[in-house]
């Protein structure tokens, strides 16, 4: 068995959330192993968030540049998938190539290593032949991947998940999507704007079942005018793929056929691949528990989508500030411990930590580090329109206890919503807690619903009293001003 190399940190899986940590550890002077079995970055610049969006701005304009019948003359329209493929691969990705997330990683004194990271008892991690011995702890941001249903037959067919479906050059005729939640309708959304004929398939009886009632049904009819065969409530039960078509069976009669399958039923963390039993962690769950600082259990640390706090980059770079914050209080306390003089002649002599980190600025207190609050998680549905909700919905308000008021506007009836004219459809429905005098929830669906959302998070957040919130100027005429409108119709 190989010798393990003693190194302050080590941080397994690069994408969103441990090249974050990673690479701030790194700057602040720590010894930073970071292990990536894949690329540097992760899901989201490869196959997530930044290729769909990319996806969706070029949809969008397709959408725009049709409604110029009626608005500002007339328009044709000619899709073509080649310059989206082209910006995904060249602008995006780099084909795949992650030299420069490497780069910038080991730019900032960290040391890369390609392949699987396991741990292997206490502070131990293990790649390949290679074992590492952590000084401070270890960091765990290995993510999800797609959770593809126990179908009968689907695991022998060419199904796609997102992979597939980002990488895609030469879009399909026909394509069924396989779950109706937010990567779903974007991707459908998509595909049916540049002229596939798309078909979504959902068990439960909504789409974006997540969120309110009344966005998935926005949502459901803005995918159905785009042309997308929505079918809610429909199980399914096998799949069939004859050497070029898919054949989704459905429980009871429902049947469908499609050139392409993209299956995009949720995510999971496989905690099993871990070693987590050799610390002592149980690794049958869904996702990897976490307390308010992001701890494991004694020295092990995680961050991102593992944690089943919500899967958005923005939960990874939030929680990943806290690790940092967190890591560095402990190796402080650390080399500032009743052995100061050894710890610390182990860290400057082995990499000079001790001096760097206290060069670094950070507070030395674990007291001092911010505890996570998700309160106010904002997400995002890139539909159009788009779907932003942040903290409860009424349902769950009403599951906690909240003496609840609703607020309801739709965006039409607001100044901006009627100018707009078409694709102006949306709404702002606020949940307060009457008891509290604040907001505890809303959901802002509109053209431009993901950026009317940030005023709402800033009120959730800070529990903004709704007396206040009354009381402020509201720009006119925005799309936000439609907050207003909503305020005054709480009851
Ligand atoms: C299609 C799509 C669109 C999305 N759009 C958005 C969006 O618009 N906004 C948003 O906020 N979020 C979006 N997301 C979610 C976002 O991509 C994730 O929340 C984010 O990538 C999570 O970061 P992470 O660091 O937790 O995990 P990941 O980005 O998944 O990175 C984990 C890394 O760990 C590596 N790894 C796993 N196991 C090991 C191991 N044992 N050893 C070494 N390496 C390992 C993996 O290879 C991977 O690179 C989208 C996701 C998808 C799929």
């Amino acid at each position: 068995m190989a010798e393990p190399e003693l190194v302050d940190v080590v941080v397994v899986g690069l994408g969103v959330g441990g090249e974050e940590v990673a690479g701030r550890l790194a700057e602040a002077g720590l010894s930073v192993v970071g292990i990536e079995r894949d690329l540097v970055g992760g899901e989201c610049p490869y196959w997530g968030c930044i290729p769909s969006k990319m996806m969706i701005r070029a949809a969008n304009a397709l959408a725009e540049a049709r409604r110029v019948d009626g608005l500002a003359g007339t328009a044709q329209v000619q899709p073509d998938w080649a310059p989206v493929a082209k910006r995904i691969r060249e602008e995006a990705t780099d084909s795949w190539d992650d030299r420069v997330a490497v780069e910038r990683f080991t730019g900032k004194g960290g040391r890369f290593v390609r392949g699987s990271g396991r741990l292997d008892g206490p502070g131990r991690v293990r790649v390949g032949d290679q074992v590492f011995q952590a000084r401070y702890g270890v960091v765990l941001g290995t993510g999800t991947r797609p959770s593809v249903p126990p179908i009968d037959g689907l695991a022998d067919t060419p199904y796609w998940t997102n992979h597939q479906a980002i990488e895609v050059e030469q879009l399909p005729e026909s394509m069924l999507v396989l779950g109706g939640g937010a990567i779903g309708l974007e991707l459908a959304q998509v595909f049916a704007r540049f002229g596939v004929r798309v078909t979504v398939v959902e068990a439960l009886d909504r789409v974006l079942a997540v969120e309110e009632p009344e966005a998935s049904e926005v949502a459901a009819a803005a995918l159905r005018a785009d042309g997308v065969d929505i079918h809610t409530g429909v199980r399914a039960e096998r799949v069939e793929h004859d050497g070029s078509r898919f054949t989704l069976h459905g429980v009871g009669a429902a049947e469908f056929t499609a050139d392409r399958l993209l299956v995009v039923t949720g995510r999971r963390a496989y905690l099993d691949e871990l070693g987590l039993d050799t610390v002592g962690v149980n690794s049958t769950k869904r996702y990897l528990p976490v307390d308010d600082r992001l701890h494991v259990t004694d020295g092990i640390w995680a961050v991102g989508d593992l944690t089943g706090e919500g899967a958005f980059t923005h939960i990874a770079m939030y929680q990943a500030g806290i690790v940092v914050a967190d890591v560095l209080a402990h190796a402080r306390q650390a080399n500032a411990g009743p052995d100061a003089s050894g710890t610390a002649s182990v860290v400057g002599g082995a990499m000079g930590a001790s001096n760097s980190l206290a060069a670094s600025g950070s507070s030395g207190s674990a007291g001092s580090v911010p505890r996570a609050d998700y309160r106010a998680l904002p997400r995002v549905t890139f539909t159009d329109p788009e779907v932003g909700a942040v903290g409860l919905t009424e349902r769950q308000a009403r599951e906690r206890g909240i003496n609840v008021q609703v607020g309801f506007t739709k965006l039409g009836s607001s100044t901006r919503g009627w100018i707009h004219q078409v694709g102006d459809e949306g709404f702002i429905k606020l949940i307060a807690d009457a008891d509290e005098g604040v907001l505890v929830g809303a959901t802002s669906v509109g053209p431009a619903g993901g950026e009317v959302l940030s005023a709402l998070v800033v009120a959730v957040h800070a529990a903004v009293p709704l007396s206040q919130l009354r009381h402020m100027i509201y720009a006119y005429p925005t799309f936000h001003r439609a907050i207003e409108d909503a305020l005054r119709n709480l009851s």
